[in-house]
C-alpha cells in the first residue's frame, strides 16, 4: 500500500478537481474514508486468508468494482437530500468511485508486495502498472517509525504529494480564469 495519508490526499486533491464550490466537512470525511477503506482488507491476514486470494490484501476491496459499488452505496446513503440519478447525483458517485478507485491505483504504483486485482472479482489477476517505483509503505505503524517509513515520506512526497499538488493548483487555476473571464463587463 501507500501510505494511509497519501491516499487520503489523493482523494482531496480528486475532490478539489470535481468541484470547486464549499463542500460539507461530511463530504470531505467520507471522501478520505473512501480513499483509506480499501486496505481494511488487512484483516482478512487475521483470518488466515492468503494475501493471493480474491479476499486478500490488495484483492476484492482494491478493484475497480468493489469502488463502483462503494460509489453507488455513498451518494445512495449518504446524499439524500440530493434527487437520485440527477446529474449532480451521477456526479457523486462518479466521484465516490473515482476517489476508492485511486487507492487501488497508487499501489499498482509501488514496487512492493502483489499486485492489485483491479478485475476482482471478475478476474483475481494481479496488476502493477509498467512504473512502479513509489517506495511501498509498510503494512505495520511500528516499521512505519523506522528508516523504511522515511524513505517511504520521501518517495510519496515526490510521486503523490506533488502531483496532487499540481493537480489541485491546476483545477483552482481553471476555475479562477474562467470565473475572472466570465465576470468581465461585455
Ligand atoms: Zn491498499
Amino acid at each position: 500500500m501507500a501510505s494511509g495519508f497519501s491516499h487520503a490526499i489523493a482523494a482531496v486533491a480528486l475532490g478539489k478537481t470535481y468541484t470547486g464550490s464549499r463542500m460539507s466537512w461530511r463530504f470531505w470525511g467520507l471522501a478520505i474514508a473512501s480513499a483509506v477503506l480499501p486496505d481494511a482488507d488487512i484483516i482478512t491476514f487475521g483470518l488466515g486468508i492468503n494475501y493471493e486470494d480474491m479476499l486478500g490484501h490488495r484483492g476484492l476491496t482494491h478493484s475497480l468494482a468493489f469502488a463502483l459499488v462503494w460509489g453507488f452505496m455513498v451518494a445512495w446513503s449518504e446524499f439524500k437530500q440530493i434527487a437520485r440519478f440527477s446529474r449532480e447525483w451521477w456526479g457523486l458517485v462518479l466521484f465516490f468511485f473515482l476517489a476508492t478507485a485511486s487507492h487501488g491505483v497508487l499501489d499498482a504504483l509501488t514496487n512492493g508486495g502483489l499486485g492489485v486485482a483491479f478485475f476482482a472479482p471478475f478476474d483475481s489477476t494481479r496488476y502493477f502498472f509498467p512504473w512502479h517505483e513509489i517506495e511501498v509503505s509498510p503494512l505495520t505503524v511500528r516499521q512505519f517509525f523506522s528508516e523504511w517509513g522515511g524513505a517511504v515520506v520521501r518517495s510519496e512526497l515526490k510521486y503523490i504529494w506533488l502531483p496532487c499538488s499540481v493537480l489541485w493548483l491546476a483545477a483552482w487555476s481553471v476555475r479562477r480564469f474562467s470565473r475572472s473571464k466570465l465576470d468581465r463587463p461585455i
